[in-house]
């Protein structure tokens, strides 16, 4: 270990720090972990639990910019944008709509295969010996459609996902009652992925998961960090809101959609937006599903969850300010009960989260270029729950030196 990989400060203790925490705890390294708000408070805490390696076509598919106007101005579509907020987020969108093209879409999707396609073998490496273990769950992943032809419009992200390798296999409504019969009469049609699994509770996971890395040594702040001092051309660690110098030879920048602020102040200016997301808890509910499932139509995630049936996806543009929307809660349910009208429960419970995005859907990870000892580790929009462990992993990698047998040109900080 050499010496100027001794301490390290991770900003941030969603999925992706708490990772990066663990990896480089592991190496050796004298770790601190600070939140604001504490462990899986942000967007780690309520996604839909998928570890959803069939889950990497971007938005940006070459027909989206011919859907969007029906997904804007029709209230049963999945697409909310916040108007008020617009004008501050269209030369993001510009960029991001500029991806929206057959060969931005695959190699999108060879990118974002790389980081994700051994997700749950990466959970288990990162879980193993941790006491979270049991979270982690292989297993398939349904995408239901209304019939053959709702899937046959996917046809061109199906031919992609077979492209890169992903197992799956088609079902009839038949098979599919045979699959999980507590689905029988909702899809008319239904692909099942093989390579997927999930998290039977993320909160609580990423909790077990930062328990054990404070019973190892290392140290979890909550305090909000207001900026990166730099000394000759590298940082010195992380000043707090309350004036607090916390010293340190490495800083990762692990702050979900909150990291630009971060890195601005550092000069680095990312567009990352934030696309907000819902999910609703049906407790205590009569229906558990036998795998996860996507309802195309719907564009949302179903996973049942010890004891309740989260649901959960959206797309609201609308900034890290605004207060949760009613009407995508509304849409959910009414969308929920369409399809399981016999669904009965206790409670509802409702939660909004911002997952952090970039104009070409890909995470940031790696060194800033102009201070290298400050590391991206952020940016993974719909699929950081998937993707957060191996982030951390080659991020730790890379921190301690030791040479990393993979390409991460495409998730360079500095590439906007
Ligand atoms: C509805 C929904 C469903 C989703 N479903 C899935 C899914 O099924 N599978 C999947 O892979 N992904 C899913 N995602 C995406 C996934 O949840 C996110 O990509 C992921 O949680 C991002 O993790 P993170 O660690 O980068 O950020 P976060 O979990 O948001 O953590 C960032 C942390 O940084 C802290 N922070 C911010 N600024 C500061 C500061 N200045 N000082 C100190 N602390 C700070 C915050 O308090 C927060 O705890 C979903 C997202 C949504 C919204």
């Amino acid at each position: 270990m050499s010496d100027s990989f001794k301490t390290a400060i991770v900003i941030g203790a969603g999925i992706v720090g708490v990772s990066t925490a663990i990896w480089l705890q592991r190496s050796g390294c004298k770790v601190t972990l600070i939140d604001r708000e504490g462990v899986a408070a942000g967007t780690s805490y309520g996604n839909a639990g998928l570890l959803a390696c069939s889950a990497i076509i971007p938005v940006t598919t070459p027909d989206l910019i011919f859907k969007i106007p029906e997904m804007l101005f029709d209230p049963n579509q999945p697409l909310f944008m916040r108007w008020s907020y617009f004008p501050r987020i269209i030369s993001w969108l510009f960029k991001f709509l500029s991806k929206a093209n057959l060969k931005d879409m695959n190699q999108i999707t060879a990118d974002l295969h790389r980081l994700m396609y051994d997700s749950v073998d990466q959970h288990k490496q990162l879980a193993n010996g941790t006491g979270a273990e049991d979270y982690i769950k292989s297993n398939q992943y349904i995408h239901g459609y209304k019939d053959k032809e709702a899937f046959s419009k996917d046809k061109l992200s199906w031919e992609a996902r077979r492209k890169v390798g992903l197992p799956d296999d088609e079902l009839d409504g038949d098979a599919l009652a045979k699959h999980d019969p507590s689905l029988e009469g909702k899809f008319g049609f239904a692909v099942r992925s093989h390579s997927d699994g999930h998290v039977t509770d993320p909160g609580e996971y990423i909790k077990a998961l930062a328990s054990h890395f404070e019973d190892e040594g290392g140290k979890i702040f909550i305090e909000e960090v207001e900026d990166i001092p730099v000394k000759n051309g590298r940082a010195i660690g992380v000043k707090t809101t309350r004036g607090q110098l916390i010293e340190a030879s490495h800083v990762i920048i692990a702050s979900g959609a909150w990291s630009g602020k971060l890195a601005k102040k550092l000069g680095l200016n990312v567009p990352l937006e934030t696309e907000r997301g819902y999910h609703l808890e049906f407790v205590n509910p009569n229906i558990e599903l036998k795998s996860p499932v996507m309802v195309s139509a719907g564009k949302f995630g179903m996973n049942s969850m010890n004891g309740r049936l989260r649901c959960a996806g959206i797309v609201e543009l609308g900034g890290l300010d605004a207060p949760p929307s009613r009407a995508p809660f509304e849409l959910l349910k009414r969308q929920v009960l369409t399809l399981f009208p016999e669904l009965k429960y206790d409670e509802i419970r409702e939660w909004m989260g911002h997952r952090p995005s970039t104009p070409d859907s890909l995470p940031l990870i790696g060194a800033f270029e102009d201070i290298p000892n400050v590391w991206a580790g952020f940016g993974h929009q719909h699929l950081g729950l998937t993707g957060g462990p191996k982030t951390g992993r080659w991020l730790a990698q890379l921190i301690s030196g030791e040479k990393l047998n993979e390409d991460l040109s495409a998730y360079k900080p500095n590439r906007f």
